[in-house]
């Protein structure tokens, strides 16, 4: 592990991120350059994160948080995102991060879940946590970056509370095990579950930033993960920074022309995107890859889902470069296997284990597998960014480990040379463009609504997406379908969890296969999508 990156045993993440570079003597080097939708460009130099963040760690400490009080973000992607997510983590206060398009059932799972006591957002999305605030006894401070008019009950501009808040904080002397980032994961049973890391987890993100990404001192690094999803904090946001090294951020959403001119007007010499968005790219133009100028550019990283060799042998005629495929989850916090350079690339591989990590195929029994066999994918547990609980549910964290081994939930195959090939998911879980949707969730929003009688959600193979979600839906015997429905149902689910759990395909059916104990057979929803044979349907109620 790279214990350089510490200082006397302190281990805090904010810290290490801002004041320690900057007493590095990179305060005024550039840590991030934010590229609006626009194209406007801001600098900000460690020095400003050093400020900016001190400020926002004065704010909640003004409020009265203290160590492991739960604080969140809920913004698009703005400047004002890190300097509350490293500010809360210098003074001690566990942060959270939700993507903007959640829904209110999304927000308030996770809100309520974790007792969270303040969230910092934007106006435009203010009212989807009024809506549910009185839900919310714990929500004593929402913060509005661009609200100067809105303080009220409860509400707080950030320009009047920056305007009368010091921005010099010394950040406590944190030890390695104490609790920082807070990811919510979807399962494929219950609500989701909030994935508790610790400020020691840096030694995982800078040696992979290092020993993966290959990121050196003078490199422009770009990671276009919003920083709702663990890749956008552990390598949108610590992974470049505790190594002093600058990135950019984009503001805007996906955008051929726009990505390209980015990565060659700002010389990135790292970028680390997603399967998805490649096969957006693969998708447009050729013309826009064959004029752009990418002689900066040294690596490309994917990461969120199997990145198939199509997508790999495009980047290498095209943009003349190797694409290497990353393997990592929210609970291991940091990339785990992976196709790193230096090492051969297998096109349709993850890849070979990071350095110091041992990965293994193992049987349901807990038997290890021999090479070729399709098994559960587990990690040799111990690593610094491992997970330390779900939060208010140890008991699903300690059934994660099994003879000593941490089960991931992925199956896959190890081949005779160590690499690992991506199989699935061993629970109904889907994967659509990299973000992991339940299916009970799905089937949760689609019961509220007063038409349907019983649903089920099953995810089917997407050539673009990886998987796309897909509803079948058994209305009341009263309603017949129709597409109003169909919209109105699709707003509904949009509205209350994301854009990205909605139904690609909703499917009227007259049932929905349930076991002798009522659990939904989304096995054979599947089978029935894809026209295939269910198997084994002995347990199925008649
Ligand atoms: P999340 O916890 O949301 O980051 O999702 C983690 C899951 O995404 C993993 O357990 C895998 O199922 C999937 N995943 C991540 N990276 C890859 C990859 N390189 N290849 C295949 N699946 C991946």
């Amino acid at each position: 592990m790279d214990l350089s990156i510490i200082e006397k045993d302190q281990y805090n993440i904010g810290h290490i991120c801002t004041r320690l570079q900057c007493k590095r003597g990179l305060a005024d080097k550039r840590a991030m350059r934010f590229v609006d939708a626009h194209g406007n460009r801001t600098d900000y130099s460690f020095a400003d994160l050093e400020r900016e963040s001190s400020c926002f760690a004065n704010i909640l400490s003004g409020f009265g948080f203290v160590p492991q009080d739960i604080f969140f973000t809920f913004l698009p992607r703005m400047p004002e995102q890190f300097f509350a997510f490293l500010g809360a983590l210098k003074a001690q206060v566990i942060c959270g991060t939700m993507f903007s398009n959640f829904g209110e059932d999304a927000l308030l799972d996770r809100l309520l879940d974790s007792g969270a006591k303040g969230i910092i957002t934007k106006k435009s999305l203010l009212r989807k946590i009024t809506r549910i605030k009185h839900q919310l006894p714990a929500l004593q401070y929402v913060i509005v970056v661009d609200g100067d008019d809105l303080d009220g009950e409860g509400v707080y501009s950030l320009k009047t509370l920056v305007a009368k808040t010091s921005a010099e904080f010394d950040a406590p002397l944190t030890p390695s095990g104490a609790p920082s980032v807070l990811h919510y994961t979807s399962g494929s049973t219950g609500k989701p579950k909030g994935v508790l890391h610790q400020h020691g987890s840096i030694l995982s993100q800078s040696m992979t930033s290092t020993a993966v990404l290959g990121l050196k001192p003078n490199d422009i690094f770009w990671c276009t993960a919003d920083q709702g999803w663990v890749t956008g904090t552990s390598y949108g946001i610590i992974g470049p920074w505790c190594l002093g090294v600058s990135q950019v951020q984009y503001g805007g959403g996906y955008d051929a022309r726009a990505w390209m001119r980015l990565l060659e007007e700002e010389q990135v010499n790292v970028w680390y995107s997603a399967p998805t968005a490649l096969r957006m790219l693969m998708r447009e133009d050729h013309e826009i890859f064959e004029n752009a100028d990418l002689s900066g550019l040294r690596h490309i990283f994917s990461v969120g889902e199997p990145l198939n060799p199509e997508v790999i042998h495009w980047g290498r005629s095209l943009l003349q470069h190797d694409i290497h495929d990353t393997w990592f989850q929210t609970e291991t916090g940091a990339i785990m296997i992976s196709n790193r350079p230096g090492v051969e690339i297998r096109p349709g591989s993850m890849g070979i284990p990071v350095p110091g990590m041992e990965a293994a195929i193992v049987g349901d029994g807990g038997e290890l597998l021999p090479d070729g066999e399709l098994g559960n994918l587990c990690l040799k547990p111990g690593w610094p960014s491992m997970f330390i609980t779900y939060l208010n549910n140890d008991e699903i964290y300690r059934q994660k480990f099994r003879n000593g081994w941490y089960q991931t939930g992925d199956t896959a195959k190890r081949d005779r040379d160590g690499y690992f090939w991506f199989m699935g998911r061993s629970d109904d879980v889907i994967n659509t463009a990299g973000h992991l949707i339940s299916p009970f969730e799905v089937e949760s929003a689609l019961l509220e609504i007063e038409e349907v009688a019983e649903s089920g959600v099953i995810g089917a193979p997407d050539e673009l997406l990886f998987e796309k979600v897909i509803a079948f839906v058994n209305l009341h015997k009263r309603f017949t379908p129709n597409t109003d429905l169909e919209l109105k149902i699709r707003l509904r689910v949009s509205n209350k969890l994301s854009s990205t759990a909605t139904p690609q395909e909703i499917i009227f059916c007259n049932s929905i296969p349930k076991n002798k104990s009522g659990k939904i057979m989304r096995r054979v929803l599947k089978a029935r999508y894809m026209g295939e044979d269910p198997g084994d349907t002995s347990t199925m109620e008649i």
